[in-house]
Formats: C-alpha cells, sequence, structure tokens
C-alpha cells in the first residue's frame, strides 16, 4: 500500500491549470476551489517543501477527497490524486497530528458477527463453506439490517447452496482504516483478514470499498490474490436465467458506486440485471458509467464534512430526478446510506432488495 506520494505526480497538479477541477464533486458541491484536485494536492506539497507547518489545519484539504477518481477521467497524466491524498495523511500524520483519531476506524465486531448471524438461515452459518461472504462494514451498520435480509432472500431465489457465514465475514479488509490515514492498522487489518480468508476457496464482496480495496491495493502490500475474491454482482449475475421473465415493473436509474465503477471497471453487469429485471433498459444520468457522480460517501468525507457529504449526495439526487425514473437504484450500503431519505428526491432501493422480488 502506498505510504508516501508520489512526487511527479504531486507536481504535475501543482503546476496544472486545474483541468479537471469540474470533475471534483468536493470542489463542486463546497463551491471551494481550495478543495479542488489541484488545491488538495497544493496542500500536500506545500507541506512537504516545508512552506507551511504541518498541522491539522494544513494537512486538512488532503481529508476531503472521496477516492472516487473522477478527476482521473480529464486528466491528460493520468494521475491517481486519490492514492497520493491517501498516502499524505499517512505520511504527514506523523507530524501533522491525526484529523481522525484510529478510534474512529474500529468497529464493533461482535455486534456485526450477532447481527448477521441473526439474519444469515441457520444452514448457511457454518464453521466451513465453498464460498465465504462477506458484506462489508456499511451492510453490517444496524439501519442496514433490511439489506442483509433482501442479500439471503437474493441468494436462495437464485438458488445458491454454496455461500455461508462464519466469524470471518465481518472481518475489516483495512480500506476504512487506509482511508483515514492510519497504515498499520490497515496493513494489520488486511493481513489478518487474508490468512482467515485463505480457509474458503471463494470469498464474496457485498462492499464495493472491500472489493477494490482487496484487489488493488492488497498486491500492492505484497497480499497476492491467490483466492477467487469476487463482488458479490459478479457471483449473482453468474446465477441468473437472463432467459427468464422480468418481474420488476418500475422505471428505474442506476448510479455507479465509484469502487464498482471507476476503480473496478464494473459498468455493464448491474445494467444486464436491471434490464432484466425489469424488462427494460434503466434510463442513464446525465453523467453516468466513467463520468457518473459519486454519492458523497467515499472516505474520509462523510467522518470528517458530514454536510459536505450530504450536499454531494443531494447533487446526484438532482441528477436522478432530471431522468424521469421512479426510483433510484444503487448497488453499495454507503450509497443508501447517503441517499436515502433526502428531501424531494427518488426512492432508493439497493439491487439486492430488486433481486429479492425474484420468483424461486
Ligand atoms: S489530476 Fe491531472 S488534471 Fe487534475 S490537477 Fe492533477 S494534473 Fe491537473
Ligand atoms: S478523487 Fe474525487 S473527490 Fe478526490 S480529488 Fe478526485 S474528483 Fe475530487
Amino acid at each position: 500500500m502506498q505510504k508516501t506520494p508520489t512526487n511527479k505526480d504531486i507536481e504535475c497538479c501543482v503546476y496544472c491549470p486545474t483541468l479537471c477541477l469540474s470533475r471534483c464533486p468536493v470542489g463542486r458541491a463546497s463551491g471551494n476551489v481550495g478543495l479542488s484536485p489541484q488545491s488538495k494536492q497544493l496542500s500536500v506539497w506545500r507541506i512537504r517543501k516545508h512552506l507551511v507547518e504541518p498541522s491539522i489545519n494544513t494537512l486538512a484539504p488532503a481529508h476531503h477527497c472521496l477516492d472516487c477518481l473522477a478527476c482521473r477521467e480529464l486528466c491528460d497524466h493520468n494521475i491517481n490524486v486519490p492514492a497520493n491524498l491517501a498516502a499524505a495523511r499517512i505520511e504527514l500524520a506523523r507530524q501533522a497530528g491525526q484529523l481522525v483519531p484510529a478510534e474512529a476506524c474500529r468497529y464493533d465486531e461482535e455486534a456485526a458477527w450477532a447481527r448477521l448471524r441473526g439474519m444469515a438461515p441457520s444452514w448457511r452459518r457454518v464453521d466451513q463453506c465453498q464460498a465465504l461472504l462477506v458484506p462489508g462494514l456499511e451492510m453490517l451498520r444496524e439501519e442496514n439490517t433490511d439489506l442483509l435480509e433482501a442479500l439471503f432472500r437474493t441468494l436462495d431465489r437464485l438458488g445458491d447452496l454454496v455461500v455461508g457465514v462464519t466469524r470471518d465475514s465481518v472481518l475489516e479488509c483495512g480500506h476504512h482504516p487506509y482511508a483515514l490515514g492510519h497504515h498499520e492498522l490497515a496493513e494489520e487489518a488486511a493481513r489478518t483478514s487474508r490468512k482467515r480468508f485463505q480457509r474458503y476457496s471463494k470469498v464474496v464482496f457485498a462492499s464495493p470499498h472491500c472489493a477494490s480495496f482487496v484487489r488493488l491495493k492488497w498486491p500492492e502490500a505484497g497480499l497476492n490474490l491467490d483466492k477467487q475474491y469476487a463482488t458479490l454482482l459478479e457471483f449473482l449475475g453468474r446465477r441468473i436465467d437472463f432467459n427468464r421473465a422480468g418481474f420488476y415493473n418500475r422505471k428505474v436509474t442506476y448510479h455507479d458506486p465509484c469502487h464498482f465503477g471507476r476503480h473496478l471497471g464494473l459498468y455493464q453487469l448491474p445494467r444486464d440485471i436491471l434490464k432484466w429485471a425489469t424488462n427494460s433498459r434503466a434510463v442513464e444520468m446525465l453523467y453516468t458509467r466513467e463520468r457518473s457522480l459519486c454519492c458523497g460517501g467515499g472516505y474520509p468525507v462523510p467522518e470528517v464534512a458530514p454536510q459536505l457529504a450530504s450536499g454531494i449526495a443531494a447533487a446526484l439526487m438532482q441528477e436522478a430526478l432530471a431522468t424521469g425514473a421512479e426510483e433510484l437504484v444503487i448497488a453499495c450500503a454507503q450509497c443508501r446510506s447517503l441517499l436515502q431519505g433526502l428531501p424531494g428526491g427518488l426512492p432508493v432501493r439497493h439491487i439486492l432488495e430488486i433481486l429479492a422480488e425474484v420468483e424461486p
């Protein structure tokens, strides 16, 4: 995992006329060019060049990034701004202090396991299983218990017989502490998880954050991917008989989660699933696929600037409303938490809630 920013990349941004300015949801929602991708890189450059004192304040702009990768779409130099900013949060934390304390990285695995165990059918709660389900910490939050129920109903209705849950299902992949600047915690979590995951022939991630972190960041830490680490969407997609008739009679639009979309390139499969389920193509938003807007849920923004995260979610909801769709479909529990219940917004449904309605 990258622990120090890349000088070449930072300097490319510092001397750039901010070509990607229009793509940054943080800059757009805050109306603050001081939070543009270029300005965030500049804030890191100024600390590293000893032009300003390292402090929580001077390092704060580096925490206002969603890891959405939207800026890279307009960058002629293919700079990965979020990876540099995440590395800067790690590198400079010792001098500047931590904006987000280590305690914020810890989540209650026992409570999460109790919730998961309570929702899983008894035959899926086994000591050993062929495919381990890892819902991710967002889906394991209390407010998303109904999503867990929809997930298990979907697995049952699609005839799955191999997915199970064990205590290993609630392990942290390392993404959350990494995004918050706690590198040691992230590596420890990643190493522990990988060791435990060795027991299963396949691991299925429901969370886009976990899936992209494991596939893209673990190898950077020397953790080779010697197992099948699948996203839940890919896993379910292989179990759907696309020749069957659809069953969901609503006009929907689909939001690409950044970590399924720009990070992993998983654009077409959710659209194919929705086309099958609704007998119709999802209506597309103006900014879609590679250009889609973030929901505001990318770490660490919800922790350091929750109001800004809500403003970013509201901007995405306006895009969804403009399509004339009846529902906004998402594929990430974090997106749902940000988008659900926005005043005047569309009903928000996780794709699992739709799939859970298919006839067995
Ligand atoms: S990411 Fe690319 S376009 Fe954006 S400021 Fe940096 S160099 Fe410029
Ligand atoms: S990754 Fe997203 S939030 Fe971060 S600088 Fe780029 S566009 Fe802005």
